[in-house]
């Protein structure tokens, strides 16, 4: 294959085959994210195209000679329960969610990845319990979450996203601007008023829907603040968090195998 960005669902069987037997290391990154209501002005699938555009960069980022870097399908669908009540909250159940990322890390690992990073941009506590839970199933290195509830990772993002306010505002609505500007519903962007909501502070309380947490229209945080420059710079931040924990989980690889 002579491109750079290798897609593994849109390579043939033949090519996959081929890839496997050059002899170099095969990393596996595939997006796990959600179906739910992002505001007026963010398309539901937000949080897939999220990691899908970090993932990108950080493939670019980590292929070498040694090392072939593939972005399996996403898995689109996970744990909404936040959303309830809004049109376009299509989730799963977090036992769901595990057995289905258990399967396909599995049957990755078998089909000769030697480490799969699953990327995670959808922060709600049952989803990003559900899909660590695989990480432990395994827990030697092969499989790893890429996720900004991580705190050495989520210290090194926006202070909007540091306050809690991470849902369709200037930090996700920028992103999408960066990785798919026709996606955002920018004249209705401009208009929505800021909302200075703590999903963190609200799930703290026990608050456990947006409705609770006051947030009206499914957004907090200042969308209206957004930019594409202020995109590209979170998603660098995220292709370092999923840089990071590929090179961590190839080297414990690779003490096991010494
Ligand atoms: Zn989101």
């Amino acid at each position: 294959m002579e491109a750079d960005n290798k897609n593994l669902g849109e390579l043939t069987s033949k090519e996959f085959g081929a890839l496997l037997e050059e002899e170099r290391t095969l990393v596996v990154l595939m997006a796990v994210g959600s179906v739910e209501p992002h505001g007026p002005h963010l398309p539901l699938a937000t949080d897939t195209i999220i990691s899908e555009a970090a993932m990108l960069r950080a493939q670019a980022r980590l292929a070498s000679p040694k090392l072939d870097v593939l972005l399996a399908p996403s898995i689109s669908y996970g744990v909404t329960e936040f959303a309830r009540g809004f049109p376009g909250a299509v989730g799963i159940r977090p036992a769901t969610l595990t057995a289905l990322l258990e399967d396909v890390v599995g049957s990755l690992l078998s089909a000769g990845a030697s480490h799969v990073c699953i990327v995670n941009n959808h922060l709600e506590p049952e989803h990003d319990k559900a899909v660590r839970a695989v990480v432990a199933m395994f827990n030697d290195g092969r499989v790893a979450v890429a996720c900004p509830l991580t705190r050495r990772h989520a210290r090194t993002l926006s202070a909007e996203f540091k306050s809690g306010a991470c849902h369709a505002g200037t930090y996700e609505t920028s992103i999408v601007m960066a990785a798919q500007p026709a996606l955002v519903r920018e004249q209705t962007m401009l208009k929505l008023a800021a909302v200075p909501v703590s999903l963190s502070e609200g799930i703290g309380r026990g608050e456990r829907t947006f409705i609770e947490m006051g947030m009206k229209d499914a957004y907090a945080g200042a969308p209206a603040a957004a930019t594409a420059e202020h995109g590209e710079e979170q998603l660098e931040l995220l292709a370092t968090m999923i840089e990071v924990e590929v090179r961590e989980g190839l080297a414990k690889v690779a003490v096991q195998a010494h």
